[in-house]
């Protein structure tokens, strides 16, 4: 038994921030079939009360049904945050809510003796995560995770003021889209408002509004000369969001401002808990959307900003003449993040990428524009490569200009294949579909580099010396399961990472809490919960699963990839009950029973995707070009020293599967916080709760099962000496003197010490029902 039994009395437990409270046990695990039974008739008459539950533990009895009401009762009133024990269940407004998130809302919440006794808010988590590094003998690092689909306000989560899928502008849309915080509203109600400026500033909230939160906090209790520190690093790391979405994000039929990429930041922290740098990972950037947009989707964010905020000395070096059409920047209305230019450039701008720097990034960025408006023919001699289309001419020259690589080199490059054999070359002329596919790969491998580069740069300038933190608090913000109508590598991949999340909920609180209370020898009867290890095991399990599958075809280079490798998984994972087959189904399927849904895989073009393979030939010609930012972001190993059999090796799946290794071992070291995103609508519009479409990621994210295992176990669980430390001046154990006491008595001592507190507290405690009581009875006899 490693952690004290702390409940003060039966049904009663410690609260959030570790402080004792009484939590009230949910009914018994076998209302998980949510029949419509009297309980919850009864339950649903009360429905005047439903919004009064702010932790979904309280309802009785907890079912799809009840839960489902309880938080639509809370929406209806304009409530968008909801316990659910260990979880924090939050809603998207879909409107401005900006008195949720003033200064003086969040210092309320980290002055508050017992924040979690307020109404729940995003802050209360930040608080705990801040408490639990701030108050500890030996404190562990916090992680804070939120998850939630597409649009579900993960990014935003803090409190944007503004309507996703609002018009855009030069639409005809209905929806509003208010001021952000920040704008005219806030004001003119005379709160200290700590969003970003109107247009001017981040769109990226819960990383700007948890990031203030934290600077708040560390401000209000550093002294004045730290201050500038603490303004500093928070400028810069919030500087780092507007460049990080300029780049990074994009307009799809979801969200407007879509993340197309993970991101893990690390907010770091001094031994006197005072901000001091931060550091940003980032995780498997969507890149076709570069050269390949879904329909009535767009490209990311910076390609519209350019064109939209250029300067006519711009345009013109820029090679975008007002009215010029890219194939790579569909044309349908803009959203308010592509006009964002400024801001991009002044975030730049502090964070210490230089004017010249700057001018070498845009070049690159309208060097690819222009390569999407070269198109080939395909040639009548098959012996022949294709043709350049006359009216490609212009582009291709524009483009070898931009990217300052010879034009005819770069024609060369698109239109031959250089294989080599041994010492000689041998030139293969490319068909059409060939060399579209090597136009592609060229933007797609220079704008990711591009993005990396980005990133590094945001870190030299965020990251504290390693000297100089001791602890960090994460926020995680990684896209949400994704389902469409046609789901490829990148789908197969990003539910991969919500498989590994679910797994680390799953490990973390549902079975680790389980299993503890059975290894205590608690009272326990086990709650059933899916467990998503057999779909995890299909994906990456060893020696056979479909990522290893995947990355034996891509390695073997055959031409028919896409029946093989159906073939392949047909065979080899037969008997795997998570995947299955539609046999009669024109194109190669395969479908994976993941833990928020099946989800169905088309097979053909995946194995090229894996090989994700950069001609040789294009990164040499990038590393002759006189922009020295792309030469340096192509340095390193150039392909031509490099053996096939080494470049194989390194697949999509691979590198995605060891940096997602990578993330886990950090959140298995901290303390996780989970935050549930939920999308109440699919047209992202205010006040509209769509009951299936709510029950639906309800369903997917397990939450009744979570309740249930919160209501009936223990919220807080703290170590002996911890929990000596904090109580023990209620008995003789004053906090020094316990940590003594402890190294001379060992573990025994401190139970034994901890077991006398844990009496006096229950007298404390009815001494205080008591008192309650009287005082109640005296305002009745006044009366
Ligand atoms: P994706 O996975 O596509 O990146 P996401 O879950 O990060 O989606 P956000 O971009 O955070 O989604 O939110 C979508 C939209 O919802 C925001 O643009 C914003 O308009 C609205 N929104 C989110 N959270 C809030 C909030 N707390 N208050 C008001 N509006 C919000
Ligand atoms: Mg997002």
């Amino acid at each position: 038994m490693n952690s004290a039994d702390i409940r003060p009395t039966a049904g009663a437990g410690l609260g959030r921030g570790g402080r004792p409270c009484f939590v009230r046990r949910a009914a018994s695990p076998s209302s998980l079939n949510d029949p419509l039974d009297g309980d919850i008739q009864a339950f649903l008459t009360e429905e005047d009360q439903l919004h009064t539950y702010d932790d979904l533990t309280k309802v009785n009895p907890v079912t799809p049904t009840t839960v489902l009401k309880c938080l639509q009762a809370r929406y209806r009133l304009q409530v968008f945050y909801t316990h659910a024990g260990c979880t924090l269940v939050a809603l998207n407004p879909f409107q401005p809510v900006p008195h949720l998130y003033s200064q003086d809302v969040m210092l309320e919440y980290h002055c508050a003796p017992q924040p979690q006794e307020f109404k729940p808010h995003v802050f209360i988590v930040a608080e705990e995560a801040y408490r639990n590094v701030r108050g500890q003998l030996h404190p562990v690092n916090q992680s804070l995770v939120v998850s939630g689909e597409s649009g579900a306000g993960k990014t935003r989560m803090g409190g944007a003021g503004t309507g996703s899928r609002g018009p855009r502008i030069g639409g005809a849309g209905t929806g509003s889209r208010g001021p952000r915080m920040g704008g005219a509203g806030p004001a003119a109600e005379g709160h200290v408002w700590v969003g970003p400026g109107p247009a001017a500033e981040g769109h990226t909230w819960t990383s700007r509004c948890l990031m203030k939160y934290y600077a708040t906090v560390a401000a209000s209790s550093s002294v004045d000369q730290s201050q500038d520190t603490v303004e500093r690093i928070e400028r810069r790391v919030l500087d780092s969001n507007p460049i990080m979405e300029a780049f990074g994000n994009a307009c799809t039929l979801r969200n407007n401002n879509s993340s197309r990429f993970g991101k893990y930041i690390q907010l770091q922290l001094d031994s006197s808990q005072l901000l001091v740098g931060a550091s940003v990972q980032t995780y498997l950037l969507e890149k076709t959307r570069v050269a390949c947009q879904p329909v009535d989707e767009r490209n990311f964010h910076i390609f519209y900003q350019m064109m939209n905020g250029a300067t006519d000395l711009q345009r013109k070096e820029w090679k975008m003449a007002h009215g010029q059409r890219f194939a790579w920047l569909p044309a349908s209305e803009k959203t308010l993040e592509e006009d964002g230019f400024q801001e991009t450039l002044e975030a730049m701008g502090h964070l210490g990428i230089s004017a010249g720097t700057q001018r070498q990034i845009f070049k690159i960025l309208a060097g690819i524009l222009q390569l999407g408006n070269v198109t080939f023919s395909t040639s009548l001699d098959e012996s022949q490569p294709c043709s350049l289309d006359e009216e490609s001419k212009d582009f291709l020259q524009g483009a070898a200009e931009l990217l300052c690589v010879s034009a005819e080199e770069l024609q060369t490059c698109l239109r031959v294949r250089t294989l080599q054999a041994g010492k000689h070359s041998l030139a293969k002329p490319c068909s059409q579909a060939e060399s579209s596919t090597r136009r592609n790969c060229l933007a797609k491998v220079t704008y990711a580099r591009l993005f990396e580069w980005l990133v590094t740069f945001i870190n030299n300038s965020i990251c504290a010396d390693a000297s100089v933190w001791t602890n960090f608090i994460g926020v995680l913000d990684v896209y949400g399961f994704e389902c469409f109508g046609v789901n490829n590598l990148e789908q197969l991949c990003i539910n991969y990472a919500n498989e590994k999340l679910q797994q680390h909920f799953v490990a973390h609180y549902l079975r680790a809490q389980q299993e503890e209370y059975v290894s205590e020898g608690l009272e326990w009867s086990f709650v059933k919960y899916q467990d998503n290890q057999s779909c995890l095991d299909l994906m990456e399990g060893g020696p056979v699963g479909v990522f290893s599958l995947l990355n034996e075809e891509s390695r073997l280079n055959r031409a028919s990839d896409a029946q093989t490798l159906r073939v392949r998984l047909e065979k080899e994972l037969s008997n795997n009950p998570s995947i299955s087959w539609d046999r009669f189904s024109r194109e190669p399927h395969f479908t994976v029973a993941h833990y928020a849904g099946g989800v169905s895989y088309q097979i053909q073009g995946m194995v090229e995707k894996n090989k994700d393979p950069v001609p040789p030939e294009l990164i040499s010609l990038l590393l002759k070009s006189d922009v020295p930012l792309l030469r340096h972001i192509f340095s390193g190993k150039d392909p031509k020293d490099q053996s096939s059999k080494e470049l194989s090796k390194v697949t999509v799946v691979s590198k995605f599967k060891n940096s997602l290794e990578s993330l886990m071992k950090i959140l298995h070291s901290t303390t996780p916080h989970y935050t549930r995103c939920i999308k109440p609508n699919p047209d992202c519009q205010p006040m509209t709760f769509q009951e299936e479409q709510v029950t639906s990621q309800l369903r997917a994210c397990g939450i009744v099962e979570t309740i249930h295992i919160s209501a009936a176990g223990f919220p807080i669980r703290i170590p002996f000496k911890d929990f000596l430390q904090r109580y023990g001046i209620i008995g003789k154990h004053s906090g020094s003197k316990s940590g003594g006491d402890s190294a001379d008595h060992g573990l025994t001592g401190v139970k034994e010490a901890c077991q006398e507190v844990k009496k006096l507290l229950h007298v404390v405690f009815q001494h205080t029902q008591r008192d309650l009581l009287i005082s109640l009875d005296q305002e009745r006899h006044n009366a």
